[in-house]
């Protein structure tokens, strides 16, 4: 597989060596509930994880929850609670989106505060080879000590000193170095080290988790474009000052979420939580959305874009519920050519929208097969369709299904409506087909009556 890393700006060979691909995603910080922005890099990496597994290879997926930080601290003394029960409720928070967006859990979830002796080790390490220094309780990395500082987000000088939002402080060596430990304030928590009470910074973190469950050297580090600089910049530094060897493989960014052109953040409070959206559109939509388009790049949410979406799943879905019970290998020499397409389309830098294009076109190639009196063939194309499905975590839902008392309990609510209706009572006939709807169930007249079905609620 191929893709493209920020680090050199190519399309690069993913090198698996043991079948086991080795992955970091940086995780929430644990103050709030997650915003669908900070979704989307969630989504595109559990595919990518699901595709790789789905090629028969072992993934070790890694992502940290930051529960200490400076919004953590803040949160808890605007509600009057200390910091570990804030951590302790959005890390649960946390959790429960991730089901609900159907990503799945990674394979370790480690917590900054279970690592602070691993960080304050890697610190004292840093010292002792003259990467970093103590000013008063303080700990700085000195980027002047790494040559190769910059090398990841290349940018200059100024871009840097403006993307780090440098605090004047005299006393650093480079306003540019950045905090590894941050001497406590009153009422903060704190750990004791070395240099006196104190808390371990961000950029330490992923470092001394990352390297202590994937090894030095991992195949993919991932995370939103934001994280590009300073905090990917600043573990790349302090991973390869230790070591010696290269820290990443590839490095992969999903561009920012956007709202009418501009970054959807917790600070512009032009964001909408992930659980919201979810509720609203189901998580299949969610994620077809996100997936349906070109995941470096930055993307605008729309709400016509997600009932665009939703539309879109739900057309597959009353495909594949039509034709169910064939099976995939059945696939004439047409479809056997379309699974190739769908493969290539994800073995390059890992191209989800073409791979679902392909999938609409299995999906329209079966209907024209269903339509010429081919019912095999358009079986064949719907368990193409699940198959691949699995790749991305698109199109498993099993058909639900209604029977015995449900099924006319239901025929009597319709039967009602349709009295409703002769009589003119349409406000009422109306709210039984909305109520119905909000259920999952679908009323559809036709010149025969009324026919319903059942949609999944994902
Ligand atoms: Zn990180």
């Amino acid at each position: 597989m191929r893709l493209y890393s920020t680090l050199t700006r190519q399309v690069e060979e993913l090198p698996v060596t043991d079948g086991t691909v080795r992955m970091y995603v940086c995780g929430p910080t644990v103050y709030d509930r997650i915003h669908i922005g900070n979704a989307r890099p969630f989504i595109v990496f559990d595919a990518l994880r699901r595709y790789l597994e789905f090629r028969g290879y072992k993934v070790i997926y890694v992502q940290n929850v930051t529960d200490i930080d400076d919004k953590i601290i803040r949160r808890a003394h605007q509600e009057g609670v200390d910091a570990r029960t804030i951590a302790e409720r959005y890390a649960a928070a946390y959790f429960e989106d991730l089901e609900a967006l159907g990503v799945r859990r990674p394979t370790h979830s480690p917590r900054a505060t279970e690592y602070v002796p691993q960080m304050i080790e890697l610190v004292q390490e840093l010292i002792r080879k003259g990467h970093a220094y103590v000013l008063d309780g303080d700990v700085y990395f000195s980027v002047g000590s790494f040559p190769d500082y910059g090398k990841l987000s290349r940018r200059s000088r100024e871009e840097q000193e403006a993307g780090a939002r440098v605090e004047v402080d005299e006393r650093k060596r480079d306003p540019l170095d950045f905090a590894l430990w941050k001497k406590s304030k009153p009422g903060e928590p704190h750990w004791p080290s070395p240099w006196g009470e104190g808390r371990p910074g961000w950029h330490t973190e992923c470092v001394v988790m990352s390297r202590h469950l994937l090894g030095e050297t991992l195949d993919i580090h991932a995370g939103g474009s934001d994280l590009v600089f300073p905090h990917h910049e600043n573990e790349l530094a302090q991973a390869e000052s230790l070591t010696g060897k290269p820290f990443v493989r590839i490095w992969l960014h999903v561009g920012l979420l956007t709202v009418r052109g501009e970054r959807m953040g917790k600070s512009v409070g032009n964001f909408e939580y992930a659980r919201d959206v979810v509720d609203r559109y189901g998580s299949e939509p969610v994620r077809y959305f996100y997936l349906s388009r070109d995941w470096h790049k930055p993307l605008d949410f729309s709400h016509e874009g997600l009932v665009e979406a939703q539309r879109a799943v739900e057309r597959v879905y009353d495909f594949l519920w039509a034709n169910e019970g064939g099976s995939a290998q059945a696939g004439s020499g047409d479809l056997g050519a379309l699974e190739k397409r769908f493969l290539d389309a994800l073995e390059e830098d890992f191209n989800t929208p073409a791979a679902i294009g392909v999938l609409q076109e299995i999906v329209a190639w079966g209907n024209v097969a269903r339509q010429r009196g081919d019912p095999v063939g358009a079986q064949a194309a719907a368990a193409l369709v699940r198959k691949l499905g699995q790749a991305l975590g698109l199109f498993q839902e099993p058909k639900p299904t209604v029977r015995g008392l449900e099924e006319e309990l239901i025929g009597v609510l319709v039967e009602l409506r349709a009295e409703l209706r002769k009589r003119g009572a349409y406000d009422l006939a109306d709210r039984v087909r909305s109520r119905l709807g909000e259920l999952g169930i679908e009323l559809r007249d036709g010149p025969q009556g009324t026919n319903w079905t059942v949609r999944p609620r994902t």
